[in-house]
């Protein structure tokens, strides 16, 4: 009987163990861990996802500043913002809530962004050190997707994983991960011809789905006892919230599948929160030891 893993309860876990963490590191050094969230206003859907971080942020003894730069910005206003909270001691982590507008280029912003606070992991730094396999601040959805497989105890070693999607929040991270845990990696995309598509599926130990396209994967392209973790978050226009795979076909196929909403979602904003506290603990050591060596 295939199980449907359940992202609420590994986040309800994840949060426990967090919320203590951050006691501890406010305990030890006096500092509150501070998040700028950079909001444009320009997709509502993004606004929701802001409020739920806050919420959880908050709740969780982090602090949150939102800024909000409006719709009117141009990309020199984003760069300066950065410029000044790159220098401000007492943020630790920056989020940049997409899309930023057509005339801004996103390469720039994610250049300019601090590596040390760089949570959404998305400063070429940060990708260099995930290629090389070298501890950093990963991409949030990707490292849920990685922390779910481990928390379920799915093996990767030698397993042949498929992604489909190579967005560089999603696909490509999450397609790094899988090399570095030794599986054997395929990465599909929008100009895969579908039949090279659903052949790579059928191919699927793990099969990892983010291409943002709802019921892409139907039940024909599982493999028998696949794991299968759908990252699509795909909002109709009836306020429905669908993934990329078919769920009700899929899933007698599969061993353990995580549905949408309610899977990789709410375990991506603990990974978040994760990083808030990874890079507040970089900034206050680093800070710390320096002063020790003079
Ligand atoms: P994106 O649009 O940047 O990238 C989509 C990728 O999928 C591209 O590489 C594209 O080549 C590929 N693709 C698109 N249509 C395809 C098709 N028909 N066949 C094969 N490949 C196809 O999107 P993204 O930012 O990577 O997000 C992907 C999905 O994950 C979206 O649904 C998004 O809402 C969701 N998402 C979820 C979370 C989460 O926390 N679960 C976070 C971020 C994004």
């Amino acid at each position: 009987m295939a199980k449907i893993i359940d992202g609420k309860k590994i986040a309800a876990e994840l949060e426990l163990k967090l919320k203590k963490e951050v006691e501890n590191f406010i305990a030890f050094s006096d500092t509150k861990p501070s998040l700028a969230i950079l909001s444009t206003g320009l997709e509502p859907s993004s606004d929701i996802y802001i409020k739920n971080i806050t919420k959880k942020a908050q709740k969780n003894g982090f602090f949150v500043n939102i800024i909000n730069i409006g719709k009117n910005h141009t990309q020199q206003d984003i760069l300066n913002l950065l410029q000044s909270l790159n220098s401000n001691s007492d943020i630790h982590g920056i989020m940049i809530q997409m899309p930023l507008g057509a005339n801004v280029d996103i390469a720039k912003i994610s250049n300019k962004i601090s590596p040390l606070k760089d949570i959404d992991g998305i400063n070429p730094v940060n990708i260099g050190c995930l290629a090389q396999n070298i501890p950093a601040l990963y991409p949030c959805t990707a490292q849920s997707i990685i922390e779910i497989l481990k928390h379920e105890k799915i093996p990767l070693e030698g397993k042949n994983a498929v992604v489909i999607g190579r967005s560089s929040i999603v696909g490509k991270p999450v397609a790094l991960m899988l090399l570095n845990e030794n599986s054997t990696v395929t990465v599909c995309h929008s100009r895969t011809p579908l039949s090279e598509l659903k052949a790579a599926c059928l191919n699927a130990d793990i099969l990892i789905a983010a291409a943002g396209s709802p019921g892409l994967i139907k039940g024909d392209y599982i493999k028998k006892n696949a794991v299968v973790i759908d990252a699509g978050i795909n909002l109709s226009n009836n306020g429905i919230i669908q993934g990329d795979v078919s769920f009700e076909e899929a899933f007698p196929k599969t061993s353990a599948i995580t549905p949408v909403p309610g899977g990789t979602g709410p375990v991506t904003v603990m990974m978040l929160l994760r990083n808030l506290l990874t890079s507040a603990q970089n900034i206050y050591f680093s800070k710390n030891n320096e002063g020790s060596e003079r």
